[in-house]
Protein backbone atom coordinates (compact mmCIF):
# COMPACT_ATOMS: atom_id res chain seq x y z
CA UNK A 1 0.00 0.00 0.00
CA UNK A 2 1.29 3.27 -1.34
CA UNK A 3 1.69 6.07 1.37
CA UNK A 4 0.93 9.93 0.34
CA UNK A 5 2.50 12.35 2.03
CA UNK A 6 -0.70 14.62 1.66
CA UNK A 7 -2.20 12.32 4.33
CA UNK A 8 -0.62 13.96 6.92
CA UNK A 9 -2.03 17.52 6.03
CA UNK A 10 -5.67 16.61 5.18
CA UNK A 11 -6.54 14.09 7.76
CA UNK A 12 -6.04 17.14 10.19
CA UNK A 13 -7.49 19.74 7.82
CA UNK A 14 -10.81 17.42 8.14
CA UNK A 15 -10.42 16.94 11.56
CA UNK A 16 -10.11 21.00 12.61
CA UNK A 17 -12.87 21.36 9.83
CA UNK A 18 -15.50 19.37 11.73
CA UNK A 19 -14.88 20.50 14.60
CA UNK A 20 -15.03 24.19 13.69
CA UNK A 21 -18.82 23.38 12.28
CA UNK A 22 -19.40 21.43 15.30
CA UNK A 23 -18.92 24.20 17.43
CA UNK A 24 -20.67 26.67 15.00
CA UNK A 25 -24.06 24.76 14.87
CA UNK A 26 -23.59 24.69 18.76
CA UNK A 27 -23.32 28.56 18.57
CA UNK A 28 -26.30 28.73 15.72
CA UNK A 29 -28.77 26.62 17.93
CA UNK A 30 -27.43 28.43 21.45
CA UNK A 31 -28.14 31.78 19.41
CA UNK A 32 -31.85 30.55 18.40
CA UNK A 33 -32.93 29.58 21.60
CA UNK A 34 -31.91 32.64 23.17
CA UNK A 35 -34.37 34.53 20.68
CA UNK A 36 -37.02 32.58 22.13
CA UNK A 37 -38.33 34.89 24.98
CA UNK A 38 -38.61 33.90 28.48
CA UNK A 39 -42.12 33.32 28.41
CA UNK A 40 -42.34 30.80 26.04
CA UNK A 41 -40.43 28.59 28.29
CA UNK A 42 -42.50 30.29 31.41
CA UNK A 43 -45.82 29.44 28.89
CA UNK A 44 -44.66 25.83 28.37
CA UNK A 45 -43.72 24.98 32.25
CA UNK A 46 -47.41 26.49 33.35
CA UNK A 47 -49.15 24.53 30.90
CA UNK A 48 -47.44 21.10 32.02
CA UNK A 49 -48.21 22.25 36.01
CA UNK A 50 -51.96 22.67 35.15
CA UNK A 51 -52.14 25.92 35.16
CA UNK A 52 -53.44 27.09 32.19
CA UNK A 53 -54.35 30.89 32.74
CA UNK A 54 -51.26 32.07 34.07
CA UNK A 55 -49.57 30.07 31.01
CA UNK A 56 -51.97 31.92 28.22
CA UNK A 57 -51.03 35.36 30.32
CA UNK A 58 -47.22 34.14 29.55
CA UNK A 59 -48.10 33.45 25.41
CA UNK A 60 -49.60 36.75 25.27
CA UNK A 61 -46.88 37.92 26.54
CA UNK A 62 -44.63 35.97 23.55
CA UNK A 63 -47.07 37.36 20.84
CA UNK A 64 -46.18 40.84 22.06
CA UNK A 65 -42.62 40.48 21.31
CA UNK A 66 -42.65 37.83 18.44
CA UNK A 67 -45.70 38.03 16.22
CA UNK A 68 -44.13 34.93 14.32
CA UNK A 69 -45.21 32.54 17.40
CA UNK A 70 -48.65 32.82 16.18
CA UNK A 71 -49.55 29.44 15.16
CA UNK A 72 -48.57 28.48 18.58
CA UNK A 73 -51.90 31.04 19.82
CA UNK A 74 -53.94 29.55 17.09
CA UNK A 75 -52.95 25.73 18.28
CA UNK A 76 -53.81 26.20 21.59
CA UNK A 77 -57.22 28.38 21.09
CA UNK A 78 -58.33 25.04 19.21
CA UNK A 79 -56.76 22.74 22.10
CA UNK A 80 -58.82 24.62 24.47
CA UNK A 81 -62.04 24.82 22.34
CA UNK A 82 -61.49 20.70 21.69
CA UNK A 83 -61.15 20.61 25.55
CA UNK A 84 -64.75 21.97 26.53
CA UNK A 85 -62.49 25.12 27.53
CA UNK A 86 -64.47 27.45 25.47
CA UNK A 87 -63.75 30.76 28.19
CA UNK A 88 -59.78 29.89 27.72
CA UNK A 89 -60.06 29.69 23.83
CA UNK A 90 -62.18 32.79 23.43
CA UNK A 91 -59.75 34.84 25.30
CA UNK A 92 -57.11 33.37 23.30
CA UNK A 93 -58.92 34.34 20.16
CA UNK A 94 -60.23 37.76 21.41
CA UNK A 95 -56.65 38.60 22.27
CA UNK A 96 -55.24 38.16 18.85
CA UNK A 97 -58.41 39.98 17.05
CA UNK A 98 -57.20 43.37 19.04
CA UNK A 99 -53.78 42.81 18.23
CA UNK A 100 -53.29 45.95 15.67
CA UNK A 101 -50.02 44.85 14.42
CA UNK A 102 -51.18 41.56 13.49
CA UNK A 103 -51.66 41.11 9.64
CA UNK A 104 -55.21 41.14 8.51
CA UNK A 105 -55.47 37.53 7.16
CA UNK A 106 -54.21 36.42 10.88
CA UNK A 107 -56.79 38.26 12.54
CA UNK A 108 -59.83 36.87 10.61
CA UNK A 109 -58.71 33.86 11.17
CA UNK A 110 -58.78 34.47 14.50
CA UNK A 111 -62.30 36.34 14.02
CA UNK A 112 -63.76 32.86 12.56
CA UNK A 113 -62.04 30.35 15.43
CA UNK A 114 -63.45 33.01 17.84
CA UNK A 115 -67.27 32.67 16.06
CA UNK A 116 -66.56 28.81 16.20
CA UNK A 117 -65.80 29.47 20.05
CA UNK A 118 -68.74 31.04 21.08
CA UNK A 119 -71.19 28.99 18.71
CA UNK A 120 -69.88 25.63 20.61
CA UNK A 121 -70.58 27.92 23.63
CA UNK A 122 -73.82 28.09 22.83
CA UNK A 123 -73.42 32.01 23.19
CA UNK A 124 -74.98 32.42 20.07
CA UNK A 125 -75.70 36.97 19.93
CA UNK A 126 -71.87 36.96 20.25
CA UNK A 127 -71.02 34.67 17.38
CA UNK A 128 -73.77 35.89 15.28
CA UNK A 129 -72.01 39.52 15.64
CA UNK A 130 -68.57 37.42 14.51
CA UNK A 131 -69.95 36.05 11.78
CA UNK A 132 -71.43 39.08 10.36
CA UNK A 133 -68.54 40.49 10.70
CA UNK A 134 -67.08 37.94 8.83
CA UNK A 135 -69.50 37.75 6.17
CA UNK A 136 -69.06 41.07 4.88
CA UNK A 137 -65.81 40.48 3.27
CA UNK A 138 -62.81 38.19 2.98
CA UNK A 139 -62.37 34.25 2.27
CA UNK A 140 -64.73 33.40 5.26
CA UNK A 141 -67.40 34.82 3.82
CA UNK A 142 -69.63 32.10 2.55
CA UNK A 143 -68.69 29.89 5.86
CA UNK A 144 -69.80 32.90 7.84
CA UNK A 145 -72.81 32.60 5.91
CA UNK A 146 -73.72 29.10 6.45
CA UNK A 147 -72.81 29.34 9.65
CA UNK A 148 -75.56 31.82 10.38
CA UNK A 149 -78.19 30.17 8.62
CA UNK A 150 -77.43 27.11 10.97
CA UNK A 151 -78.11 29.15 13.83
CA UNK A 152 -80.92 31.37 12.87
CA UNK A 153 -82.52 27.70 12.49
CA UNK A 154 -81.68 26.74 15.81
CA UNK A 155 -82.88 30.00 17.30
CA UNK A 156 -85.84 29.69 14.90
CA UNK A 157 -85.10 33.17 13.85
CA UNK A 158 -87.25 32.63 10.15
CA UNK A 159 -87.17 35.94 9.15
CA UNK A 160 -83.63 36.05 9.76
CA UNK A 161 -83.10 32.30 8.18
CA UNK A 162 -84.65 34.16 4.96
CA UNK A 163 -82.77 37.22 5.15
CA UNK A 164 -79.32 34.32 5.14
CA UNK A 165 -80.69 32.49 2.54
CA UNK A 166 -81.10 34.80 -0.15
CA UNK A 167 -77.52 36.75 0.64
CA UNK A 168 -76.23 32.73 -0.26
CA UNK A 169 -78.59 32.71 -3.23
CA UNK A 170 -76.82 36.16 -4.28
CA UNK A 171 -73.62 35.61 -3.23
CA UNK A 172 -72.42 32.02 -3.70
CA UNK A 173 -75.29 31.12 -6.31
CA UNK A 174 -76.44 28.00 -4.24
CA UNK A 175 -80.76 27.02 -4.41
CA UNK A 176 -82.26 27.81 -1.04
CA UNK A 177 -85.87 27.73 -2.80
CA UNK A 178 -86.74 24.70 -0.58
CA UNK A 179 -85.41 26.24 2.32
CA UNK A 180 -86.73 29.50 2.26
CA UNK A 181 -90.51 27.80 1.26
CA UNK A 182 -89.98 25.96 4.95
CA UNK A 183 -88.86 29.22 6.99
CA UNK A 184 -91.99 30.94 5.32
CA UNK A 185 -94.57 27.59 6.92
CA UNK A 186 -92.67 28.10 9.88
CA UNK A 187 -94.01 31.52 10.09
CA UNK A 188 -96.96 30.61 8.86
CA UNK A 189 -97.48 28.11 11.42
CA UNK A 190 -96.57 29.88 14.28
CA UNK A 191 -99.38 32.71 13.22
CA UNK A 192 -101.88 30.36 12.94
CA UNK A 193 -100.93 29.03 16.43
CA UNK A 194 -101.12 33.24 17.62
CA UNK A 195 -104.36 33.17 16.11
CA UNK A 196 -103.51 35.13 13.32
CA UNK A 197 -105.27 33.64 10.24
CA UNK A 198 -104.47 36.67 7.65
CA UNK A 199 -100.80 36.69 8.68
CA UNK A 200 -100.79 33.13 8.34
CA UNK A 201 -102.29 32.51 4.92
CA UNK A 202 -100.28 35.49 3.87
CA UNK A 203 -96.78 33.55 4.80
CA UNK A 204 -98.13 30.29 3.51
CA UNK A 205 -98.78 32.06 0.23
CA UNK A 206 -95.25 33.69 0.00
CA UNK A 207 -94.15 29.58 0.69
CA UNK A 208 -95.90 28.80 -2.04
CA UNK A 209 -94.59 31.54 -4.61
CA UNK A 210 -91.14 30.65 -3.33
CA UNK A 211 -92.11 26.83 -4.34
CA UNK A 212 -95.90 26.47 -6.01
CA UNK A 213 -95.51 22.34 -6.02
CA UNK A 214 -94.18 22.74 -2.31
CA UNK A 215 -96.27 19.57 -0.18
CA UNK A 216 -96.24 21.37 3.14
CA UNK A 217 -96.90 24.86 1.89
CA UNK A 218 -99.98 22.91 0.27
CA UNK A 219 -100.96 20.87 3.13
CA UNK A 220 -101.10 24.47 5.59
CA UNK A 221 -102.88 25.99 2.78
CA UNK A 222 -105.42 23.57 3.04
CA UNK A 223 -105.48 23.36 6.91
CA UNK A 224 -106.03 27.37 6.39
CA UNK A 225 -108.87 26.61 3.80
CA UNK A 226 -110.90 24.31 5.66
CA UNK A 227 -110.53 26.03 9.49
CA UNK A 228 -112.01 28.89 7.52
CA UNK A 229 -114.88 27.31 6.48
CA UNK A 230 -113.93 26.82 2.76
CA UNK A 231 -113.68 22.98 2.22
CA UNK A 232 -113.30 22.78 -1.48
CA UNK A 233 -110.52 24.85 -1.54
CA UNK A 234 -108.96 22.84 1.60
CA UNK A 235 -109.66 20.24 -0.73
CA UNK A 236 -108.34 21.57 -3.70
CA UNK A 237 -104.78 22.04 -1.78
CA UNK A 238 -104.95 18.55 -0.08
CA UNK A 239 -105.92 17.27 -3.95
CA UNK A 240 -102.34 18.84 -5.49
CA UNK A 241 -100.29 18.30 -2.87
CA UNK A 242 -101.18 14.81 -4.08
CA UNK A 243 -100.85 15.29 -7.78
CA UNK A 244 -97.31 16.82 -7.16
CA UNK A 245 -96.30 14.59 -4.48
CA UNK A 246 -97.99 11.05 -4.29
CA UNK A 247 -95.46 10.16 -1.94
CA UNK A 248 -96.96 12.30 0.79
CA UNK A 249 -100.83 11.02 0.31
CA UNK A 250 -100.53 9.35 3.39
CA UNK A 251 -100.09 12.26 5.36
CA UNK A 252 -103.56 13.50 3.66
CA UNK A 253 -105.57 10.89 3.62
CA UNK A 254 -107.94 11.84 6.68
CA UNK A 255 -107.39 15.26 5.64
CA UNK A 256 -108.91 14.72 2.24
CA UNK A 257 -111.83 12.10 3.42
CA UNK A 258 -112.82 14.87 6.25
CA UNK A 259 -113.14 17.60 3.29
CA UNK A 260 -115.16 15.71 1.14
CA UNK A 261 -117.56 14.36 3.98
CA UNK A 262 -117.50 18.69 4.84
CA UNK A 263 -118.62 19.15 1.11
CA UNK A 264 -121.12 16.47 1.32
CA UNK A 265 -119.41 14.80 -1.30
CA UNK A 266 -119.66 10.98 0.01
CA UNK A 267 -118.49 9.52 -3.48
CA UNK A 268 -115.18 11.35 -2.75
CA UNK A 269 -114.98 10.35 0.48
CA UNK A 270 -115.40 6.75 -0.64
CA UNK A 271 -112.86 7.05 -3.75
CA UNK A 272 -110.15 8.81 -1.65
CA UNK A 273 -110.19 5.81 1.04
CA UNK A 274 -110.33 3.20 -1.51
CA UNK A 275 -107.79 4.45 -3.45
CA UNK A 276 -105.55 4.84 -0.67
CA UNK A 277 -106.40 1.49 0.12
CA UNK A 278 -105.04 0.42 -3.13
CA UNK A 279 -102.04 2.46 -3.13
CA UNK A 280 -101.14 3.32 0.76
CA UNK A 281 -103.04 0.74 3.03
CA UNK A 282 -101.18 2.06 6.34
CA UNK A 283 -102.87 1.66 9.65
CA UNK A 284 -104.63 4.86 9.94
CA UNK A 285 -106.04 3.94 6.18
CA UNK A 286 -106.84 0.83 7.44
CA UNK A 287 -108.77 2.23 10.50
CA UNK A 288 -110.45 4.67 8.24
CA UNK A 289 -111.64 2.18 6.17
CA UNK A 290 -112.84 -0.03 8.54
CA UNK A 291 -114.95 2.39 10.60
CA UNK A 292 -116.81 3.66 7.41
CA UNK A 293 -117.06 0.40 6.19
CA UNK A 294 -119.00 -1.11 9.56
CA UNK A 295 -121.01 2.17 9.41
CA UNK A 296 -122.39 1.13 6.11
CA UNK A 297 -122.28 -2.62 5.93
CA UNK A 298 -121.93 -3.47 9.78
CA UNK A 299 -119.71 -6.07 11.07
CA UNK A 300 -119.22 -8.31 7.75
CA UNK A 301 -118.00 -5.70 5.73
CA UNK A 302 -115.51 -3.84 8.06
CA UNK A 303 -113.99 -7.56 9.59
CA UNK A 304 -113.27 -8.08 5.51
CA UNK A 305 -111.45 -5.03 5.10
CA UNK A 306 -109.38 -6.08 8.62
CA UNK A 307 -108.96 -9.45 7.70
CA UNK A 308 -107.56 -8.56 4.07
CA UNK A 309 -105.36 -6.01 6.20
CA UNK A 310 -103.88 -7.99 8.49
CA UNK A 311 -103.43 -11.01 6.14
CA UNK A 312 -101.13 -9.07 3.97
CA UNK A 313 -99.66 -6.55 6.47
CA UNK A 314 -99.64 -7.89 10.03
CA UNK A 315 -98.53 -5.29 12.22
CA UNK A 316 -99.19 -4.02 15.42
CA UNK A 317 -101.22 -1.08 14.08
CA UNK A 318 -103.63 -3.43 12.00
CA UNK A 319 -103.93 -6.01 14.72
CA UNK A 320 -105.06 -2.82 17.15
CA UNK A 321 -107.54 -1.75 14.11
CA UNK A 322 -108.99 -4.94 14.39
CA UNK A 323 -109.08 -4.73 18.02
CA UNK A 324 -110.93 -1.59 17.48
CA UNK A 325 -113.48 -3.16 15.38
CA UNK A 326 -114.50 -6.46 18.28
CA UNK A 327 -114.92 -3.05 20.24
CA UNK A 328 -117.19 -1.66 17.89
CA UNK A 329 -119.29 -5.16 17.67
CA UNK A 330 -119.11 -5.47 21.76
CA UNK A 331 -118.74 -2.00 23.06
CA UNK A 332 -120.23 -3.23 26.29
CA UNK A 333 -117.44 -5.97 27.21
CA UNK A 334 -115.20 -4.45 29.86
CA UNK A 335 -112.23 -6.74 29.01
CA UNK A 336 -112.22 -6.41 25.16
CA UNK A 337 -112.04 -2.39 25.89
CA UNK A 338 -109.15 -2.85 28.06
CA UNK A 339 -106.99 -5.01 25.60
CA UNK A 340 -108.17 -2.72 22.76
CA UNK A 341 -106.94 0.12 24.69
CA UNK A 342 -103.78 -1.60 25.65
CA UNK A 343 -103.24 -2.32 22.03
CA UNK A 344 -103.92 1.19 20.23
CA UNK A 345 -101.73 2.45 23.41
CA UNK A 346 -98.66 -0.16 22.37
CA UNK A 347 -99.56 0.76 18.53
CA UNK A 348 -98.69 3.99 18.87
CA UNK A 349 -95.95 4.10 21.29
CA UNK A 350 -93.97 1.92 18.72
CA UNK A 351 -95.75 3.87 15.50
CA UNK A 352 -93.03 6.53 14.38
CA UNK A 353 -91.18 7.59 11.79
CA UNK A 354 -87.65 7.33 11.36
CA UNK A 355 -85.13 10.14 9.81
CA UNK A 356 -83.21 8.79 6.91
CA UNK A 357 -80.12 10.94 7.50
CA UNK A 358 -79.49 10.25 11.50
CA UNK A 359 -82.18 8.05 12.30
CA UNK A 360 -83.99 10.14 15.13
CA UNK A 361 -87.41 8.85 15.67
CA UNK A 362 -90.35 10.52 15.99
CA UNK A 363 -94.09 10.04 17.22
CA UNK A 364 -95.32 13.01 14.57
CA UNK A 365 -94.11 13.72 11.07
CA UNK A 366 -91.98 16.38 10.82
CA UNK A 367 -90.46 18.32 7.91
CA UNK A 368 -87.18 19.48 10.29
CA UNK A 369 -84.97 16.69 11.98
CA UNK A 370 -84.48 17.79 15.66
CA UNK A 371 -81.35 15.70 15.47
CA UNK A 372 -79.41 16.50 12.29
CA UNK A 373 -81.40 19.83 11.62
CA UNK A 374 -81.91 18.38 7.91
CA UNK A 375 -84.99 19.21 5.77
CA UNK A 376 -87.55 16.89 4.46
CA UNK A 377 -85.52 13.90 5.74
CA UNK A 378 -88.38 11.94 7.16
CA UNK A 379 -90.44 9.41 4.61
CA UNK A 380 -93.80 10.04 4.99
CA UNK A 381 -94.44 6.19 6.16
CA UNK A 382 -93.84 5.17 9.79
CA UNK A 383 -91.21 2.42 10.18
CA UNK A 384 -93.89 -0.34 10.69
CA UNK A 385 -95.72 0.66 7.73
CA UNK A 386 -92.60 0.65 5.26
CA UNK A 387 -93.54 -2.32 3.45
CA UNK A 388 -97.83 -0.80 2.86
CA UNK A 389 -96.70 0.99 0.19
CA UNK A 390 -96.17 -0.47 -3.47
CA UNK A 391 -93.12 -0.79 -5.55
CA UNK A 392 -93.20 1.23 -8.65
ZN1 LIG B 1 -82.04 13.53 11.20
Amino acid sequence: MEFELWYLVAVPLLFAAGWYLRGYDAKQRRKETENLPDNYFRGLSLLLSNEPDKAIDAFIEVVKIDPETIELHHALGNLFCKRGEFDRAIRIHTHLINRADLPDEDRLRALSELANDYLKAGIYDKAIECFERLSKNGAYRLDALRSLLRIRCTEHDWNGAIEVARRLEKEAAEDHGTDISHFHCELAAAAARAKNAAEAEREVNLALLEQPNSPRALMLAGDFALAAGDARRAVESWEALRKHSPDHFPLVVRRLVKGYEALGDEEGAERTIREAMAECPTSEVVEEAMKRAFRKGGEKEAGAIVGQAMKSHPTLGNLSVAMELRQLVAPDDPQLQGIAGMLKKESDRQGRYQCRKCGFLSHSYLWQCPGCGGWDTYPTLRVQDMSVRKKG
